[in-house]
């Protein structure tokens, strides 16, 4: 039988929700569905607002306008990374000075990052790659010595924690995703978290097309109209909907795909202390909220052969980032300097098939098959 790599999970009360929200007759967003989600991770995580967004590159699309970029401002975003992280600063006209990883896992290297400041430098992004914190009390201390904005890239990072703190309320902005391949769905979808007060109006002016038309909504003005920059930056309420009955059911997701993560690193130690290749990494002040179960393989021909492996067991497994300062649209542009470390996750790293419906057993399979 094939094992996929990813299964979008259903929980069994979508569409009873969607059905609600079509026949309740208000389908564009900020209706029932959009604040009911919004409040649970307000009062679940302790943001200062929650604001739904289409996807995770339309919340981050936001934090930049939020942050004022202007063209020429730097922005410091870890290469091994989705394109998003720098592309939604880019849109802003920011130059992007790229961060390596860690040696120890991919997340970019705190220790690193004050060598790329420059007076330009505006934000820095963090990027919890599998939903493993950053040291983001080292982050935050350089942003306040130097008066930067962090902005979470936590699209990966629902439901995980740095020293007790959730992901996402840490730095002033954070962008979370819904996308079909992450641990909470609703097909294509996001979610800004502000934690900083400066922000709070600028942002929902920002994602309500440059109106004030919340406020309005909610009595505290008594017409609206433009105000300031903006998009159309909600998801309807019908995506909301879906939503719901996602976050309704985290708990039973994240048990389920811990323990599946459990059991892959239970599998596979004997063989990455024989030194086959490395396991997860997951330092002390994070939590591990199952995102992703990846391996680091010793070179590119080592990961291939796996990969091939795996394949001819009908198991998909896929590698991951090609280093953005790397890319076709970036290395023009990118400052020359070497990022070793990313371009070792590049070549290295592989994902193993990670998904609600993916069985114990299923897991015994795809271990049995590295023998
Ligand atoms: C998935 C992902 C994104 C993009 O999310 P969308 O909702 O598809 O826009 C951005 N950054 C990271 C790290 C991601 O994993």
């Amino acid at each position: 039988m094939h094992i996929p790599f990813n299964l979008p999970h259903l929980t069994g009360k979508e569409a009873h929700y969607m059905y609600q929200a079509v026949y309740d007759g208000k389908l564009s967003g900020n209706g029932v569905f959009t604040k009911r989600c919004q409040r649970f991770f307000e009062e679940k995580y302790g943001f200062r607002k929650c604001l739904l967004t289409t996807s995770c590159t339309d919340a981050l699309e936001m934090a930049a306008m939020l942050c004022g970029i202007q063209p020429g401002d730097e922005v410091i975003v870890p290469s091994y990374t989705f394109v998003s992280s720098a592309l939604a600063f880019v849109r802003a006209g920011a130059k992007i000075v790229f961060a390596d990883s860690m040696k120890r896992n991919p997340n970019i290297d705190a220790e690193q990052i004050e060598a790329l400041i420059t007076p330009r430098t505006k934000v820095i992004v963090p990027v919890h790659y599998a939903g493993v914190a950053c040291d983001m009390d080292r982050i935050m201390e350089i942003a306040e010595k130097h008066h930067l904005l962090v902005v979470e890239d936590a699209a990966q990072a629902i439901d995980s924690y740095y020293k007790g703190r959730p992901l996402g309320t840490i730095g002033h902005l954070s962008a979370f995703s819904f996308h079909e391949t992450k641990n909470i769905i609703s097909g294509e979808g996001g979610m800004l978290g502000i934690n900083d007060e400066r922000f709070v109006r600028r942002a929902e002016i920002i994602w309500e097309k440059g109106t004030n038309r919340a406020e309005f909504f909610r009595g505290e003005v008594n017409k609206y109209g433009w105000c300031d920059i903006g998009s159309s930056f909600l998801p309807s309420e019908v995506v909301a909907a879906f939503l719901w009955a996602q976050l309704e059911a985290l708990d039973d997701i994240q048990t389920k795909r811990k323990s599946l993560w459990n059991k892959y690193y239970e599998l596979l130690k004997p063989m990455a202390e024989q030194g086959c290749f490395r396991l997860p990494d997951i330092p002390d002040y994070a939590t591990n909220n199952a995102h992703m179960f990846y391996l680091v393989c010793n070179s590119l021909a080592e990961r291939t052969a796996l990969i091939k492996k795996l394949k001819d067991n009908d198991i998909l497994a896929v590698f991951h980032y090609l280093s953005l300062h790397s890319s076709e649209y970036y290395k023009g542009k990118h400052d020359g300097r070497q990022l070793p470390e990313c371009d070792r996750y590049a070549d290295c790293l592989v994902r193993l098939p990670m998904y609600y419906e993916l069985g114990l057993e299923d897991v015994e399979r795809i271990c049995a098959s590295y023998y």
